[in-house]
């Protein structure tokens, strides 16, 4: 949408917005990078980078409130489960939000006058027009334009990327995300050796929950992982599937299909695009 917008195929935009959570893969802030040089710097429109801190270190901070991932969960009785995802919220919604009401000249708690608004994009394309919502918010009107004004497949935006040189464009998602499929853990651990080190090291540290639930007695019953199988992700099957995996995958509510397993959760985690878990109720978007 960005390049849409800079090359006046689509309305310009005022500003563009990355919600940085602090552990994307490398590839995510070289592109980033590119991004702004080649496409945003020339046609005027200003990247805002906005942050609610370091998703990687907060988990592992004792002193700090951790606004929970979606760790896979093996309790004490061998059951599968998953703890409430609060970080899409915290660390990507919460700090947009943020810089709109700055945007707006209402910072928070100011209230907003009823009127003033601002139109946000968010680039849902038509085969995954089930993701298009609205904002929980009257001061962010949610558009699509993929959808409203282009008519654009996943296929349709790929094949323009690759026509402006960004063929090799990078999936943005925390590093360690548990929403990975086994394709990203492998691309991770087959491409990056230093990130598959560092995942395979925070996966061990969050065995018994983020540190500030264990300093203050709020242990986890079970145990915790990044991956599906609830196996330590150094050992887990990323090459194929086992019949534990199959066996906790029927018993999870999640309403996850078997593609899961390989491409990851299909509706990943984009802010006001995503599995409709994200607790966003209030004004400002602060996680629970
Ligand atoms: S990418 Fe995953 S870990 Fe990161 S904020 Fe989104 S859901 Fe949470």
């Amino acid at each position: 949408m960005l390049a849409l917008s800079a090359e006046g195929i689509l309305p310009r935009v005022d500003y563009a917005i990355f919600a940085d959570t602090g552990w994307e893969p490398q590839a995510v802030y070289t592109h980033l990078d590119r991004l702004e040089n080649e496409i945003a710097k020339p046609a005027g429109i200003p990247i805002l980078d906005v942050s609610s801190g370091n998703i990687r270190d907060d988990a592992l901070d004792p002193e700090h409130r951790f606004a929970s991932m979606p760790l896979h969960i093996l309790n004490k009785d061998g059951r599968p489960g998953m703890t409430r995802r609060q970080c899409t919220g915290e660390y990507k919604i919460k700090p947009i939000k943020k810089q709109v009401r700055e945007l707006l000249g209402y910072p928070y708690p100011a209230r907003i006058p009823k009127g003033v608004f601002v139109e946000q994009w968010v680039g849902i394309s038509t085969d995954e027009f089930h993701r298009a919502k609205d904002s929980d918010v009257k001061y962010m009107w949610n558009r699509h334009p993929l959808i409203t004004d282009m008519d654009w497949s996943r296929a349709d935006c790929i094949r323009y990327l690759a026509s402006i040189g960004l063929a090799e464009t990078p999936k943005s998602s925390c590093l360690g995300c548990p929403f990975h499929g086994n394709a990203q853990w492998r691309a991770i651990r087959d491409h990056s050796p230093e990130e598959w080190a560092d995942v395979v090291e925070f996966d061990a540290a969050i065995r018994e929950g983020n540190a500030r639930a264990k300093a203050t007695g709020n242990k986890l019953l079970g145990q915790a992982f990044l991956h599906r199988s609830r196996v330590p992700l150094g050992e887990a099957p990323i090459d194929h599937v086992t019949a534990a995996e199959w066996a906790a995958l029927q018993e999870e509510t999640d309403g996850l299909d078997a593609v899961a397993l390989e491409e990851g959760v299909a509706d990943g985690c984009s802010p006001w695009a995503c599995r409709g878990s994200d607790p966003v109720g209030d004004d400002f978007g602060l996680a629970a």
